[in-house]
């Protein structure tokens, strides 16, 4: 808990550019407490019936889905999201916490044939978990740590972003309320660069899940490997959404938009590659510029918006940075005047997959189109990346959509569709996008250690 004399952090709201709120920042000492209080509670969390740890993640649930709509509502403000999709997040936060209360009862190990002897296997809890997130989908993706970690029969740290601590305080409140015995679930709110750092450093932390930039992964990845920390990483992405001239072009094109413009394309599964054969560029291109044309961009609490702000000032001259680069600017949506961090949708066309926009993860509402000449020239670009986080391929012939699903090197894909997560299904990256995975049954494998015991019965 931070200390009266210690500095606030300023909270903005990126629509109207106004403070917020203000909070505590934790010190270094506040993240010392709270990794004790976590230590503390970790013995009796772990050893509570499986049926009660999963009754209490039951009531955290329902005492979250009690407050989704005020959660939403700062979610929208906070981040600059639409309060529609913020409020698909909250149902999101809701079911992770139900589909993980399922997981203390059926955390099963193995009986394995052996000689003389029984041999098992049992999945233990780590200890203590920290867990460090980012600003773009605040409460939604440290829910998809938090629930897991917790079924598991670890305590947490979260260290959510300065930008965006508001939700992760809150509930932090509600699971108290809840009847979480105190030290389970912590938030300390501070910088990634002090507190984020003491986080992944510290001995009594078993292991760090981190989402966030890639450069960032890499410091936590050296930092943790210095006492074999277990890691898990959800990175950047820069995912390509592949289009054959066979598919259904209106239902492609017409979806396009909220797969790269959905959180103002800060979204690491964001398709900002749109790779389309050439045959079938032009009408694409003209049924895609009616859709972005159609968004509305403006004020996230109004029912209406499709599309907000961007985080900061200087989220938005970064994202400005790539329309100098001299790709050409094929049509553009529309932006509010006045305060907030508004940036216009943006289409580049022809853009090769050299172009520096084409190459980085430019996280904020610019998409790239890629022409391509057949099914091999689609993979070879597809693959033509650092990252492999997600991905989607359009086309009616099934074989091919399986044959390039598999050739693709990423977490995640969707055939005929946009979607990239559900919560019960593995999430996470191929390559520099990440390192383990979250959400679905597998999740579990990264918040317990696989035990081995053998009993003789000779
Ligand atoms: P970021 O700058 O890497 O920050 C992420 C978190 O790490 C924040 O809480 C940040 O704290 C903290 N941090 C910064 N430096 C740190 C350090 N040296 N040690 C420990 N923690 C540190 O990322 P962001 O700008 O918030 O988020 C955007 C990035 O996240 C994009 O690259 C996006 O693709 C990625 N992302 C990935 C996924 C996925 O599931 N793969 C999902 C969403 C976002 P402060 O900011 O408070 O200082």
């Amino acid at each position: 808990m931070a200390t009266s004399t210690t500095p606030a952090v300023k909270v903005l709201e990126p629509a109207t550019e106004q403070i917020l709120a203000e909070v505590p920042q934790a010190q270094i000492e506040d993240v010392e407490e709270a990794i004790a209080r976590a230590k503390g509670a970790f013995p009796t969390w772990r050893a509570m019936a499986p049926s009660d740890r999963a009754g209490l993640l039951r009531r955290f649930a329902e005492a979250i889905e009690d407050r989704a709509e005020d959660l939403a509502k700062i979610e929208a403000r906070n981040v600059g999201k639409p309060i529609a999709d913020a409020r698909g997040e909250m149902g999101m936060v809701v079911h992770a916490f139900h589909y993980f209360a399922g997981a203390p009862e059926r955390l099963f190990g193995r009986t394995i044939p052996v000689a003389g002897g029984v041999d098992m296997t049992f999945r233990e809890p780590l200890g203590v978990v920290g867990l460090i997130t980012p600003w773009n989908f605040p409460l939604m993706l440290a829910t998809w740590k938090v629930a897991p970690a917790l079924a598991a029969g670890n305590t947490v740290v979260l260290k959510p972003a300065e930008l965006t601590p508001l939700t992760a305080l809150e509930v932090e409140r509600i699971g108290l309320d809840a009847g979480l015995p105190v030290g389970v679930f912590n938030v300390v709110v501070g910088p990634g660069r002090t507190i984020g750092e003491r986080l992944v450093e510290h001995p009594d932390v078993a292991k760090i899940a981190f989402t966030g930039s890639t450069e960032v992964g890499k410091r936590v990845g050296q930092l943790a490997a210095q006492s074999i920390k277990r890691v898990t990483l959800e990175l950047g992405g820069k995912s390509a959404n592949v289009i054959f001239a066979d598919a259904d072009l209106e239902q492609a094109a017409l979806s396009a938009p909220s797969a790269v413009f959905g959180n103002a394309g800060q979204d690491c599964c964001a398709r900002s590659r749109i790779l389309v054969e050439r045959p079938a560029l032009d009408r694409f291109m003209e049924v895609f510029e009616k859709a972005v044309s159609a968004l509305r961009v403006g004020d996230p609490l109004d029912e209406q918006t499709q599309m907000g702000p961007l985080i900061s000032a200087g989220q938005r001259s970064t994202v400005a940075s790539y329309l100098e680069d001299g790709a050409p600017i094929a049509f553009r949506g529309a932006s509010p005047e006045g305060p907030g961090y508004w940036f216009a949708p943006t289409v580049l066309c022809p853009v090769s997959n050299d172009d520096r926009v084409a190459r980085e993860e430019v996280f904020g509402p610019v998409a790239a189109v890629i022409p391509f000449d057949d099914e091999a020239d689609a993979i070879r670009l597809a693959n033509d990346t650092i990252y492999g986080l997600s991905g989607s391929i359009w086309t009616r012939d099934g074989g091919r959509a399986l044959r390039v699903a598999r050739a693709i090197d990423t977490g995640t894909l969707s055939i005929n569709s946009n979607t990239s997560v559900r919560v019960n299904t593995p999430f996470g990256g191929f390559k520099q996008s990440g390192l383990g995975r979250e959400l679905g049954p597998h999740a579990l494998e990264y918040y317990t250690e696989l035990k081995n015991v053998y009993m003789s019965t000779g």
